[in-house]
């Protein structure tokens, strides 16, 4: 069913399509804006306004939206997200409503892993396939500086708990900052080799609470290569990237890869496939849309399964070409990241 206001260019097609051909296949789901870390380029120390209670989706709503996303939106990824998803009371429920899905999606989380020892044996039970696990730093005083909590170890305990549980490969993101953690550019990809984890560096993006960032202390991937550059050999990963934001390099001539996510200086919008969910109900065509469409108010206004998903394709087909980060006038989303979800 489609309604008048379509715009005619709009192929009639289930699918979340866009103007530039796109087609969104991987839904981020941020469970809650809540996190038991402070991460100095995520949140001030004395957390954020947390989202009222009552306009958090319940995990009902949760399940509906993404039973619309994987059986009338053809998305086939689904990763849970937040804040820090494992704070989310009804967790391993809405992954095992989501593992009964039909067609079944892939379902993975990133997590900050302070709580993953004890969640991840459920977890993988429940039908969740594997974990991208936030590590900046393998030194536990530079760890209570940049997240202000005494808990590296309990980060290391998660990782391990979730390679025994079989969520693999436990996959590793890493923000290094200039003048904060560089140096440890080569110690992370020694520490993921070691232990069979797959490391991926992400620049930092504008995305911060304060609207701090500072292109400067942004550490570049030409800067991140060349550092890995002085200690391994890297060849870029044969086979198509397709939508995956990390680029890939054997290490060593493999079998090991790394990543580096080059959000900034080496967009990969052309190939975008994301689309996200709120904790609140409102759906983002990307990380940095300046608009949302709010799903909340329909599911909770008593629309039907088809009238959500046409709001939600509608929706896709307005995303806009690319992130504009490198564009003049660009704006970062007054949203903060952990309000988002990675
Ligand atoms: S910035 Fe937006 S368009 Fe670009 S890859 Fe990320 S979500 Fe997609």
């Amino acid at each position: 069913m489609r309604g008048t206001a379509v715009d005619p260019a709009r192929p009639d097609s289930p699918l979340l399509t866009d103007r530039f051909g796109r087609v969104a296949t991987d839904l981020r789901v941020s469970l809650t804006d809540r996190c038991n870390l402070r991460c100095t380029y995520c949140m001030p120390a004395e957390g954020l306004d947390w989202l009222p209670k009552p306009e958090v989706l319940t995990d009902e709503e949760l399940a509906r939206l993404i039973g619309i996303a994987v059986t009338r939106l053809g998305v086939t990824d689904i990763r849970f997200t937040g804040g820090e998803p494992l704070l989310r009371p009804g967790l391993v429920d809405v992954v095992a409503a989501t593992a009964a899905l039909a067609p079944r999606p892939r379902i993975s989380m990133t997590t900050n892993g302070v709580s993953l020892a004890r969640h991840a044996p459920a977890l993988a039970a429940a039908g969740l396939d594997r974990v991208n696990v936030s590590l900046d730093t393998l030194d536990p005083i530079r760890f209570r500086t940049l997240t202000r909590r005494d808990r590296l170890g309990d980060v290391f305990d998660g990782m391990a708990a979730a390679r025994a549980a079989g969520l693999t490969p436990v996959k590793v993101n890493s923000v290094l900052m200039r003048g904060v953690n560089e140096d440890e550019a080569v110690p992370l990809l020694r520490f993921c080799l070691e232990r069979g984890y797959q490391l991926r560096f992400i620049e930092q993006m504008p995305l911060d609470p304060q609207h701090g960032w500072d292109r400067g202390d942004m550490v570049t991937a030409a800067e991140i290569l060349a550092a890995l550059r002085s200690a391994f050999e890297l060849t870029p990963e044969p086979g198509e990237r397709g939508g995956a934001p990390a680029e890939r390099w054997l290490v060593d001539g493999g079998p090991a890869v790394v990543g580096v996510i080059a959000s900034v200086t080496r967009p990969f919008c052309a190939a975008c496939d994301r689309t996200r969910l709120t904790a609140d109900g409102q759906v983002r065509n990307c990380l940095f849309s300046r608009t949302e469409t709010d799903l909340r108010a329909l599911l909770r206004g008593g629309a039907s399964d088809e009238e959500i998903a046409e709001r939600w394709r509608g929706n896709a087909w307005a995303k806009a070409a690319g992130h504009g980060i490198n564009e003049a006038g660009f704006h970062q989303p007054d949203r903060p990241m952990s309000a988002i979800g990675g």
